[in-house]
C-alpha cells in the first residue's frame, strides 16, 4: 500500500515551511491511521482508503535542547499521549528523511506497521542498511538482527524535491554564518 500523493506532497510543503523558519533541520514525520471510513481531522484519500494524520512533528532538537527529539521520536511521543496502547501496530509512519538508527529502533519497538520515507540519508549506517542486512540473514537462515521486519519503503518519486529543500536549508544557514565579504577592486 502506498500513501496518497497529495499527502506526501503536503508533508513536503510542511518541511518547506519548517525550513523557512531557519531554526530546526526540516525533518517532518506523520503517523497515520488508515481506514475505509472518513473520520474527522486531517484526512487524505486514495484508492478506497482514508489516511488520517493522528500525529505530526518536525525535528524539535533545538527548541527543547533535547538531542533525542527527532521528528519520528517526537511524533511517537505525541501519539502516546492520545492513544492508550503499548504497541502502535495499527499505525503507519511517513518521514521525509530515512529514519536514523535511534528512531528506527524506536519504531521497531513500537511495532509501527510500515515506515515510508522520501530521501535516503547520505551519512553513516542507515536504517535501510540494518533492514537489508537483517533480511539477508533471514534469507540465509543465519541469526536475524531484527525481531520484527517492519516494511521500510523508499518513495523515490519525492526524493529530488525533498533533497532540494534540505540543500537550500543548509546553504542558507552557511550563507548566514559566513561573514559578508565585499571586494573593492
Ligand atoms: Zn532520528
Amino acid at each position: 500500500m502506498i500513501p496518497p500523493d497529495n499527502l506526501c506532497r503536503w508533508i513536503i510543503d510542511v518541511s518547506q515551511k519548517v525550513a523557512k523558519q531557519k531554526k530546526e533541520i526540516p525533518v517532518v514525520s506523520a503517523i497515520l491511521e488508515v481506514s475505509f471510513d472518513k473520520r474527522g481531522g486531517l484526512v487524505f484519500y486514495e484508492n478506497g482508503y482514508y489516511w488520517k494524520i493522528v500525529s505530526l512533528s518536525s525535528n524539535l532538537v533545538k527548541k527543547y535542547n533535547q538531542i533525542l527529539f527527532h521528528s519520528e521520536y517526537y511524533a511517537i511521543n505525541k501519539i502516546k499521549s492520545k492513544v492508550n496502547k503499548l504497541y502502535l501496530n495499527d499505525y503507519y509512519l511517513i518521514s521525509n528523511l530515512e529514519p536514523c538508527l535511534f528512531c528506527y529502533s524506536t519504531l521497531i519497538l513500537y511495532r509501527i506497521k510500515t515506515i515510508y520515507f522520501f530521501l535516503y540519508r547520505d551519512k553513516g549506517i542507515s536504517s535501510i542498511d540494518i533492514y537489508e542486512l537483517s533480511m539477508n540473514r533471514k534469507k540465509n537462515k543465519s541469526k536475524k538482527i531484527l525481531n520484527h521486519h517492519i516494511p521500510l519503503i523508499h518513495l523515490e518519486q519525492y526524493s529530488e524535491k525533498q533533497k532540494k529543500i534540505f540543500q537550500n536549508f543548509f546553504q542558507e544557514l552557511r550563507n548566514e554564518k559566513s561573514p559578508k565579504v565585499f571586494l573593492n577592486l
